[in-house]
């Protein structure tokens, strides 16, 4: 067991979840890992971990994983809502499916987490959420339009939580990455946008490693709880 309060991660089979949730574990916290892909989430071994396999577009089944885990551990003091995907391409060819796909889990998935963990933290006047936005959450690109769109709600909706949880003294940090190698680019199924993108992250150097996400969250996540890092922006030095 450990003393540190518990951790909840969505999105923690790959990339940036599981690099959060490798940092913080060795940081001496009690990890929820919730994704689809248990297998993967089992196989890290890291110690004083509930995984669950749950799919944030079922606010029900957050909810329940929160729960159980809150059994064990005790409340909930972060929450990293982070699970998405990114189905790029030029709207005019882009599926209709994909949309639905992006908008239900990026923005409903989103709202589903928050909601798992968000009314307790009031109660008990502490805790930390991060948001999962991107660049693309503060710039448009033209071949990621509803992506784009999607991590514009969330980047709404966390301004707006920020301010309103501020009176509870709960933290709403919301992160705008720019290219991190994840796996992200597995989804996107478009061939000439795909190339594109790759193009554009050969002409930058590549993009950086998930950890360093997940170092500066940690020390966002330990400041003092009446000291708010309001949004993490990090990039490779060369993307623009
Ligand atoms: P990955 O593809 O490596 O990770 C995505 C994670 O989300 C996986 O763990 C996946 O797990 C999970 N996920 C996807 N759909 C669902 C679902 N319906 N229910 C539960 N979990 C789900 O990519 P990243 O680490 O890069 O992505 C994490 C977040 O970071 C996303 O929100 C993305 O938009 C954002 N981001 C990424 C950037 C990048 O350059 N990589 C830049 C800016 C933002 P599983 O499939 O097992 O369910």
């Amino acid at each position: 067991m450990t003393d540190k309060p518990l951790v909840a991660v969505t999105g923690a089979s790959s990339g940036i979840g599981e690099a959060v949730a490798r940092t913080f574990s060795a940081a001496g916290h009690p990890v929820l890992m919730m994704a689809r892909r248990i297998d993967k989430m089992e196989a890290m071994g890291l110690p004083n971990v509930i995984c669950r396999e749950v799919d944030v577009r079922d606010r029900a089944a957050i909810k329940a994983a929160v729960q159980d885990a809150e059994a064990v551990y005790g409340p909930t003091d972060m929450m990293f809502v982070n699970a998405g995907i990114a189905r790029l391409a030029d709207i005019g060819r882009q599926p209709p499916e994909e949309w639905d796909e992006m908008i239900d889990i990026n923005t409903k998935g989103a709202m589903n987490t928050i909601h798992a963990v968000m009314n307790d933290m009031m109660e008990r006047r502490t805790g930390t959420i991060f948001m999962m936005s991107s660049i693309a959450g503060r710039k448009v690109y033209p071949d990621h339009t509803v992506y784009c769109g999607t991590k514009y709600f969330v980047h709404a909706v966390s301004e707006s939580i920020r301010e309103y949880l501020a009176n509870y003294d709960v933290r709403v940090i919301v992160l705008s990455p720019g290219v991190i190698e994840t796996e992200i680019l597995s989804g996107v199924l478009d061939e000439s946008t795909l190339a594109a993108y790759k193009d554009n992250k050969v002409k930058m150097g590549g993009g950086i490693g998930p950890e360093h996400v997940s170092e500066i969250m940690l020390h966002a996540y330990q400041m003092p709880q009446n000291a708010l890092i309001q949004e993490i922006c990090i990039t490779p030095t060369r993307q623009t």
